[in-house]
């Protein structure tokens, strides 16, 4: 449904949903301007009203290139809204190849970065809490951002720190300690965290489903057993700087300044800017080519086309790496720039409803698990069906064109997934997207869905972001 406030936008696709909502992408009819908007319905969702108070509250006050900044907020009757930065490159776990993970240099710029937000919100007196590979997005400059305060908390407050005592975050990525004690130091259990993110981008897997003394995996990394796996997987340097990091007692944990000292994370890559975008086949600095390449699409009209390469840089300059040229849309895409006027968002104004534009257009965020098969759109289904089916996943088309997909893990934990179908021009586009679980876990399943298509999949560069009308993009 399209809000009277968010007339002069164009609601464009669902980007993601959480616990108690879904955040979708808004792109300004005028100037292309794009935000992402969280959505929280109050009235579904009693118990978030407390959390997204104090998640706007938190989120407010932070403002720096490693976290995804948030514009503000506002409450329409018991619907709660929250204006993000658009992050156009989806979440860092979709950079990881399960049991590989990533190139060591891309996972070094990635866990720098992270490192870099962190040291922004612990001088903040801020804490996330659920640093994860899921809550990690990167945008069209792969620029890392941290996200998601759902369960951030001040710590530290005029100089005057407190234990933490609420146990939060996610099981692999938790630190030992919180299942543990009563009461934690805020510090040490990110940096933990940030550990585990690291092996996820090094090795394709996490080593435990919990540290506790009762999971062997764990016992085995106290015990130094490092030929097993994943360790096995992970160079000398890098190991070193983990065995510091993912050091069960927290007061010997290494501190932020130490981690940025390391030698690791001081190490220059050879031709790492060049092997970066090779490596990641199309991701981060080969994102702008080829969203342009998406061009080559011959469904996609050529106006439309141009329109998705016309984005203004910020007057502010805010968009980073931005320019005013005025380059034709095959050789320079200039990225979304950010929203330099909310003011229609975030004040309540009431103006005339409006069902959204007839010409609006859709630009995906980029995603690496879609593909393109040459299938029509009702084969492509039946397929998608027996693959499900033969794996044991149950699978429901909640909304036409969405099959919702759910399973259990590895760990026994839940699954959720939702694969979207695209039909453009006797071609189908199946764009998956994890609901709910783990991202490595669901990584893993597509990349066993994609294999088993393989005789369909329609091959050439892949097309990150369309520009298409609304009405061939179901669920909006
Ligand atoms: P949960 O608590 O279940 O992790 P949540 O309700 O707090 O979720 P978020 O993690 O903030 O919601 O967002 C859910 C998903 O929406 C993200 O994993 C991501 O895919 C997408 N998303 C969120 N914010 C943005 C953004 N600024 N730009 C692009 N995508 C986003
Ligand atoms: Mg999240």
């Amino acid at each position: 449904m399209v809000r009277e406030f968010i007339e002069g936008w164009d609601l464009i696709q669902v980007l993601g949903e959480g616990m108690f909502g879904e955040v979708k992408l808004l792109v300004n009819k005028e100037n292309g301007e794009a935000c992402a908007m969280k959505e929280i319905d109050l009235d579904s969702h009693p118990e978030a009203e407390e959390v997204v108070k104090k998640e706007i509250c938190v989120h407010k006050l932070l403002k720096h290139k490693n976290i995804v900044q948030c514009y503000g907020s506002r409450l329409e009757g018991r619907r709660q809204f929250i204006f993000l930065e658009y992050c156009l490159g989806g979440e860092l776990f979709d950079r990881i190849e399960p049991d590989s993970g990533m190139p060591e240099h891309v996972a070094q710029r990635y866990f720098n970065s992270l490192i870099c937000g962190i040291e922004y919100l612990h001088k903040k007196g801020v804490s996330h809490r659920d640093i994860k590979p899921e809550n990690l997005l990167l945008d069209d400059h792969d620029t890392l951002k941290i996200s998601d305060f759902g369960m951030a908390t001040v710590f530290r407050h005029q100089g005057v720190e407190r234990l933490l005592g609420r146990r939060c975050g996610t099981l692999p990525y938790i630190a030992p300690e919180l299942l543990v004690r009563n009461e934690y130091n805020a510090e040490p259990a990110d940096i933990w965290s940030c550990g585990m993110v690291l092996v996820a981008m090094l090795t394709g897997e996490l080593p435990w489903d919990k540290p506790t003394p009762d999971q062997k995996e764990y016992m085995n990394w106290k015990d130094q057993r490092l030929e097993l796996n994943p360790w096995k997987k992970i160079d000398h340097l890098p190991l070193s700087l983990l065995r510091k990091v993912l050091m069960p007692h927290p007061s010997r944990r290494y501190k932020l300044e130490q981690i940025q000292n390391h030698v690791w994370s001081k190490k220059k890559f050879k031709d790492a800017d060049s092997s970066f975008s090779r490596s990641l086949s199309g991701t981060g600095a080969g994102l702008k080519k080829r969203l342009c390449s998406d061009l080559d699409h011959p469904a996609v009209e050529p106006c439309v086309a141009a329109r998705q390469c016309q984005s203004q840089p910020l007057p502010t300059g805010q968009g980073e790496g931005s320019s005013s040229s005025t380059s034709p849309p095959s050789e320079v895409f200039h990225g979304f720039t950010q929203p330099a006027q909310l003011d229609n968002l975030l004040l309540s104004t009431q103006g005339g409803a409006t069902q959204g534009s007839q010409n609006s257009f859709q630009r995906l965020v980029k995603r690496m698990t879609r593909f393109w098969v040459n299938t029509d759109k009702e084969t492509t289904e039946k397929e998608l069906r027996k693959r499900f089916e033969k794996q044991g996943y149950s699978c429901k088309m909640t909304t036409p064109g969405i099959l919702t997909v759910q399973c259990i893990d590895r760990r026994g934990m839940q699954l959720v997934f939702k694969a979207t179908l695209i039909e453009m021009d006797k071609q189908v586009l199946l764009d998956f997207r994890l609901s709910r679980g783990d991202g490595i876990e669901f990584k893993r399943r597509f990349t066993n869905i994609k294999s088993s298509m393989e005789m369909i999949i329609v091959k050439g560069p892949i097309m990150w972001s369309l520009a298409i009308h609304s009405d061939a993009l179901p669920g909006v």
